[in-house]
């Protein structure tokens, strides 16, 4: 456990950062910034109560000396502000400090980020925070995103930029990002055609890469694949969607998780958990499933039964959370200062919960904003969330016979309009697709928009 007394406030003068990571485009993260934490903070039921510490689990898997908390944290939702020049949004760099030093503080020592993320500034950002605190004191995730460009040369620029904009000379946790997106053909031709992984591999071997892993979207024939890899290669840790909905109900071009788990466990591998609230959504649940959560155990969060699902879990090395407010990391620290198994009984309950969820038919958006910035404005992930909230509310009335159709017009479309711009609205997507490849959750997003501005024009035009 790390004390407080090692987290020294930044003394950098904000400006002068802002004009280092201005991020110049509007679409870049306006969703992160529009979300008011209030609601999920006092959904928590127990934001007010004590922040323990000294006392988060830590996992270690030999002949890796590493004692990782099982909380990790997930670099690619850092808080932003709008920019000082009104084109757009930066990193608000003093906030993510004070959020390093606190989950320092409590014992996190995992942080995991991308050079994608936050429209490639979070590498950046989080280098900064981390570089005020002993190098021995945290353990560093990042990745090959080598998505567009992903010759030989390009790719070993882009390894070392991360440790450049990471401010570090090794790399703790090293992944192939996102495998199996675009079919078995991505880890061919991002890793093995082009000679990349043999390098990666001698990185290894000489220290710069201390554990060499991947990310995993994709079929369990493309997963089959690279985890063959296995006896060659010799994975040190493997990345995968993993929650109590995916764990036998996954959605779009995922696998279920069950499988996922048990083939690496058969072979040893250490596990890194994402999505362990589905994005968001398996803490914004509706009504009745929040009352059932709640009923079981009122003083946690609906959002901590999903933790420990996850935790409870043996082979798992660390579970990664996006935590953008504190609330959300306070949460997440008392679920974790020490996890408390689940029950063999509080696991078939949320199995039997996760059932219930099929019954909300709501877009499986997880809020990554890999899609983004779409070239015509729109807000992706902020049409998807709105529509999938007003599911989750019972708001998407499907005839003006309905009881409650005149409340839940109303909720929609001042919802919408409340949560994403006019002109950044489904309306204005043109359908050219460019968005498609990016989605690592195979979501059609052009004809999920189409669908959900038919239904607004509908509301609107009151013609359903
Ligand atoms: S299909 Fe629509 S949302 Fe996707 S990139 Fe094109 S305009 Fe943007
Ligand atoms: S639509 Fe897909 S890529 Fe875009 S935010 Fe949602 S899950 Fe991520």
């Amino acid at each position: 456990m790390e004390k407080n007394d090692m987290c020294k406030k930044d003394k950098m003068n904000r400006r002068n950062f802002l004009k280092i990571v201005g991020i110049s485009t509007v679409a870049a993260t306006a969703g992160v910034c529009g979300c008011a934490p209030k609601k999920e903070a006092d959904a928590s039921g127990n934001a007010a109560s004590e922040v323990p510490e000294g006392k988060m689990t830590c996992r270690n898997f030999p002949p890796s000396p590493d004692r990782v908390s099982l909380l990790g944290y997930g670099c690619m939702r850092w808080p932003t502000l709008p920019s000082p020049a009104g084109d757009g949004n930066v990193i608000d760099q003093e906030e993510v400090n004070r959020l390093v030093d606190y989950a320092i503080g409590h014992g996190v020592n995992y942080f995991d980020t991308a050079p994608v993320y936050v429209q490639g500034w979070s590498e950046r950002s989080t280098g900064m925070a981390l570089k005020r605190h002993p190098r021995e004191k945290y353990f560093i995730a990042t990745k090959m995103s080598n998505f567009d460009r992903s010759d030989f040369k390009s790719s070993v620029e882009m390894y070392h930029d991360s440790m450049k904009h990471l401010q570090v000379d090794y790399i703790d946790y090293y992944l192939l990002h996102s495998l199996g997106s675009s079919g078995k053909r991505s880890f061919k031709v991002r890793f093995l055609d082009n000679g990349l992984l043999d390098y990666l591999l001698k990185e290894r071997e000489a220290g710069r890469i201390r554990h060499l892993g991947w990310s995993f979207h994709g079929s369990k024939e493309e997963f089959d694949f690279i985890l063959s890899f296995h006896e060659k290669v010799h994975w040190d840790f493997i990345q995968i969607q993993l929650n109590y909905s995916d764990w036998k109900y996954a959605t779009g071009n995922n696998v279920n998780a069950d499988y996922l788990y048990a083939e690496i466990s058969r072979r040893n591998i250490p596990m890194v958990i994402m999505e362990p609230l589905l994005g968001g959504r398996l803490s914004k649940l509706p009504e009745h499933i929040f009352s059932r959560l709640k009923a079981r155990n009122p003083e946690s969060s609906v959002a901590s039964w999903a933790f420990r699902f996850a935790g409870t879990l043996p082979m798992v090395l660390t579970v990664l959370s996006g935590m953008t407010y504190m609330e959300h990391l306070q949460d997440n620290i008392r679920t974790y200062s020490p996890l408390v198994p689940l029950t063999a009984e509080e696991n078939r309950f949320l199995l039997d919960t996760a059932l219930l969820m099929r019954e909300y038919p709501t877009v499986p958006c997880n809020d990554c904003k890999y899609c983004m910035p779409c070239p015509y404005g729109i807000d992706i992930p902020g049409v998807l969330l709105h529509y999938n909230k007003c599911v989750n509310e019972g708001n998407i009335p499907q005839s003006r016979m309905d009881k409650n159709y005149a409340e839940a017009r109303r909720a929609f479309l001042v919802g919408y309009d409340r949560s994403v711009p006019k002109l950044r609205q489904a309306d204005h997507c043109v359908g050219c697709g460019q968005c498609n490849p990016h989605c690592p959750q195979s979501i059609d997003i052009p004809k999920e928009l189409r669908r959900i501005d038919a239904y607004a024009e509908k509301l609107k035009q009151e013609t359903l």
